[in-house]
């Protein structure tokens, strides 16, 4: 019997053999002792979840393996210190000089940025509109070993045909991999849709409380063993602590990620009507030009949604410093609602002009709805936006 995602969250660990305490200990312990010198013999894969040394893995990552694993549709997972040593690491794992990734044009800055990186490894990139799968097939060559995608996009709010972009990988041999750190496995599960990795930053929604920096992937047993040995080169281990945290905040994913997705519908609705707000961003709204794609790939539409207002920049950073119940603050995911602007977050890194490349105004301001009440959240944007509205220059 399949365990429905709420099960899983709660029951999908093995319960640590050597304590009876319900809730796990946190194995705050750099390492562990050994039976005999044998047991630090050649590295092996074994090793992972083995009590060794707590680089190579410790308990608190095992259980956060286990439930993510099942809650991808995956065989396995590994845990790791960032959204980003996840990504890092899968590069250095699959990636050569002179081999060729394509990649989307709209990816969080921090793919961006470090692919832009990999040149001077000898490895080339090309960023395709992601809206086009034909685009990504276009972009192959003999030398294209990693397709990436992510879907919906931080933070325009693009889609990707997964299932599509996934088939061509397939028929062309190249590896797909795909950040599902917006839709969360409750949303999406792009491994029954064909692609071959699923990683997160787990600091976002499978944490959820703004209390951690993590990152996950999830993938068959041969490409986490093969990337979790490069993981203790490269040093990209999850602490017991955040190990522990993370844990405890996937055990409500399902409840939570299902009150993000009715808040961020609601108050897209909301904002839709308002007549300061002149473009809503949102794959849950009929108006999203891949409304269709969002219901055939997706359960949910996530808690995430961007906004454009009809107002120059500063006033812009006025209205979001005002909200009474949205912290201007960079991350998302998590309890409380988070609002930024995109081109201040960056403001110095990418121009302008780069910006308007990847679908991203000056206006353009990204929201991670929390879980407060969706009415008092939409009374605060309400008032302010009317602020705005009637602070406007009269033409
Ligand atoms: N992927 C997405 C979609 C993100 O939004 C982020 C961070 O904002 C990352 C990856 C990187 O994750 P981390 O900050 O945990 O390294």
């Amino acid at each position: 019997m399949t365990a429905k995602p709420e099960t899983t969250s709660v029951h999908g660990d093995e319960p640590l053999r050597e304590t009876t305490s319900l809730a796990p200990p946190i194995y705050q312990t750099s390492t562990f002792i050994a039976n005999s010198p044998e047991d630090f013999g050649v590295m092996s894969t074994e090793l992972h979840h083995q009590r060794n040394y707590a680089r190579y893995g410790n308990p608190n990552h095992e259980q956060v393996e286990t439930v993510l694993a099942k809650l991808e549709g995956a065989e396995s997972a590994l845990v790791t210190g960032s959204g980003m040593g996840a990504f890092s690491t899968m590069m250095l794992t699959f990636l050569s000089a002179g081999d060729h990734v394509v990649a989307q044009r709209i990816h969080y800055g921090g793919v961006i940025g470090f692919l832009e990186k990999m040149a001077k490894f000898g490895i080339r990139i090309t960023f395709v509109d992601q809206t086009d799968p034909q685009a990504f097939e276009d972009a192959i060559t003999p030398d294209t070993k990693v397709i990436l995608i992510e879907s919906p996009s931080n933070p325009t709010m693009h889609l990707t045909d997964v299932a599509a972009v996934a088939a061509i990988g397939k028929k062309h041999g190249v590896l797909t991999i795909c950040d599902n750190t917006y839709a969360t496995p409750i949303n999406m599960r792009p491994i029954d849709m064909g692609v071959d990795i699923v990683w997160h930053s787990a600091t976002k929604y499978l944490g959820g409380h703004h209390d951690l920096i993590a990152g996950a992937i999830a993938a068959s047993k041969a490409h986490i063993d093969t990337i979790w040995k490069m993981s203790i080169s490269v040093g990209a281990s999850l602490n017991g602590f955040d190990s522990w945290l993370l844990l405890r905040g996937m055990r409500t994913l399902q409840l939570r990620v299902e009150k993000h997705n009715d808040n961020a519908l609601a108050v897209a609705h909301a904002l839709e009507q308002h007549p300061a707000v002149t473009a809503v961003y949102y794959p849950g709204l009929a108006s999203h030009p891949q409304h269709a794609l969002a219901q055939q790939q997706m359960s949910g539409f996530t808690g995430m949604l961007a906004f454009e207002v009809d107002t120059d920049p500063a006033s812009a950073d006025r209205f979001i410093h005002e909200l009474q119940y949205g912290m201007l603050a960079a991350s998302l995911g998590g309890i409380h609602t988070l609002v930024a602007r995109p081109a201040a977050m960056l403001a110095g890194v990418v121009t302008e002009d780069e910006f308007a490349a990847r679908g991203v105004s000056s206006r353009m301001i990204r929201m991670s709805v929390g879980l407060e009440d969706a009415d008092d959240l939409i009374a605060d944007l309400h008032t302010n936006l009317d602020k705005l509205q009637q602070h406007q220059p009269q033409a």
